[in-house]
């Protein structure tokens, strides 16, 4: 019997999206993403299919050469590459570092870059922010941009910085005013576009780093490396609150990815159950198997509620760091939670690398670490939106 698919979203938003991604998606099968991933090597055939067919320029506006849609479409992608069974985070960054170029740049900087990155000729794809000492205490960082006639010069390293090696452009975030003179603690931090093809071997190094997933991450070095005054996006001291507004945009994005790496488990899943067969029944049939697979599902579909719910507040302007965080927690919790009972089903299968299933299961872990880790989302629920003690 063919198996339904109720898996997705009883109206899927963005359903002619999401045909087009499942297209393009289906020319690049499970051996793509396998040998991509044994080799450690930059999907770039992906990358490029999803930029001819303009998908990651979906946010940017028509009048920069996008397509000026809303978040929910660039979820909406997303969650397709996902859900058949890649992976976005080879170029998922460019949709929401442009955000923060698009909000509080300027209009010669807008003019400069957005049209490039629209048609595909310039990427925006790394975002520096996390240092090795500072971990997840952003405000904590070391890497100072100093004022020095019309040029600022930086010092410092960045860590975990994803795709730089594939990226033309960097979004960088840097101590401008020492911590202990700024009036507020998220002041004094700011956000500069760093022109890679002009600094990397000049003030710039990058170094690979190998990781359980093929995630293209580096570190970089940022050595007395002189950017001119116009690199600064927006004013300065005040980048932290810009990159907090394109960070709530991020998780939404990678909640959408897990919302969709939680359908493709559950699809997995319920498909292997449903045709194994051991002592004389499928697997399936067995409820030990059955029922681990169903609440899979429910907890994906309740997850997805949050996504939606956070996309359309975060598109209709609204307050959106509870609903953003909650969605990415769900999020993630409900695709390792589809990604382990996924596992167990195929029993011995699962580890054999030819179902994917390890594959994706080591890709889905990474959301519960970054870009923000479960316990911080839990810090900022239970001091900000439930009004406890901070927690330390
Ligand atoms: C593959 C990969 C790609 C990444 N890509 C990027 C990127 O492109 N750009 C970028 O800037 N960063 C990137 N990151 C960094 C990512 O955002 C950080 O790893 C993440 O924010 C956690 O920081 P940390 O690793 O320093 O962990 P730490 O801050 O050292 O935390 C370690 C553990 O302690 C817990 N913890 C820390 N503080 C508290 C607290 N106050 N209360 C309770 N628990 C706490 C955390 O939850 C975590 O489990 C990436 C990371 C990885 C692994």
């Amino acid at each position: 019997m063919a198996l339904p698919s109720p898996l997705d979203a009883d109206a899927p938003t963005w359903p002619e999206i999401r045909q087009g991604v499942r297209d393009l998606c289906a020319r690049l099968p499970g051996s793509y993403w396998r040998d991509k991933d044994r080799e450690r090597a930059y999907p770039k055939e992906f990358v490029d299919a999803l930029t001819e067919a303009g998908y990651l320029a979906c946010l940017i506006p028509e009048a920069y050469g996008g397509s000026g849609l809303p978040l929910s479409a660039a979820a909406a992608i997303l969650e397709e590459v996902h859900k058949s069974g890649g992976n976005g985070a080879a170029c998922h960054a460019q949709m929401y570092t442009m955000g923060t170029l698009l909000r509080h740049g300027s209009e010669d900087q807008r003019r400069a870059y957005l049209p490039g990155i629209a048609r595909g000729e310039l990427r925006l794809q790394a975002f520096g922010v996390s240092e090795p000492d500072a971990g997840s205490d952003t405000l904590s960082i070391k890497t100072t941009a100093v004022r020095d006639g019309d040029d600022y010069v930086i010092q410092g390293q960045k860590i975990w910085t994803s795709r730089a090696e594939h990226s033309d452009l960097m979004l960088l975030l840097a101590r401008t005013t020492p911590k202990d003179r700024v009036e507020k603690r998220s002041r004094g931090l700011s956000v500069f576009l760093i022109d890679l093809r002009q600094h990397i071997g000049r003030g710039v190094e990058i170094q690979p780093i190998r990781t359980m997933i093929n995630h293209a991450t580096t570190q970089v070095f940022l050595d007395d490396l002189r950017v001119p005054v116009s690199a600064l996006v927006g004013e300065p001291d005040r980048g932290f609150a810009y990159i907090l507004d394109g960070m709530n945009a991020e998780r939404v994005l990678i909640a959408a990815e897990c919302i969709g790496d939680g359908r493709w488990f559950v699809d997995q899943a319920r498909r292997y159950a449903s045709d194994r067969t051991v002592f004389d029944s499928p697997i399936g049939a067995k409820q030990g198997v059955q029922f681990p697979i169903a609440r899979a599902y429910a907890q994906v579909e309740a997850a997805d509620l949050m996504v939606q719910q956070a996309a359309q507040r975060f598109e209709r302007g609204q307050p959106c760091g509870k609903t953003a965080n909650m969605a990415k927690l769900l999020a993630s919790e409900a695709a390792w939670q589809a990604g382990d009972t996924c596992l167990q089903t195929f029993g011995g299968y699962g580890f054999a690398e030819d179902y994917d299933v390890e594959r994706k299961f080591r890709e889905t872990r990474l959301y519960q670490v970054a870009p923000v880790s479960t316990n911080l989302i839990l810090a900022y629920l239970g001091e900000h939106v439930l009004g406890m003690p901070r927690s330390t």
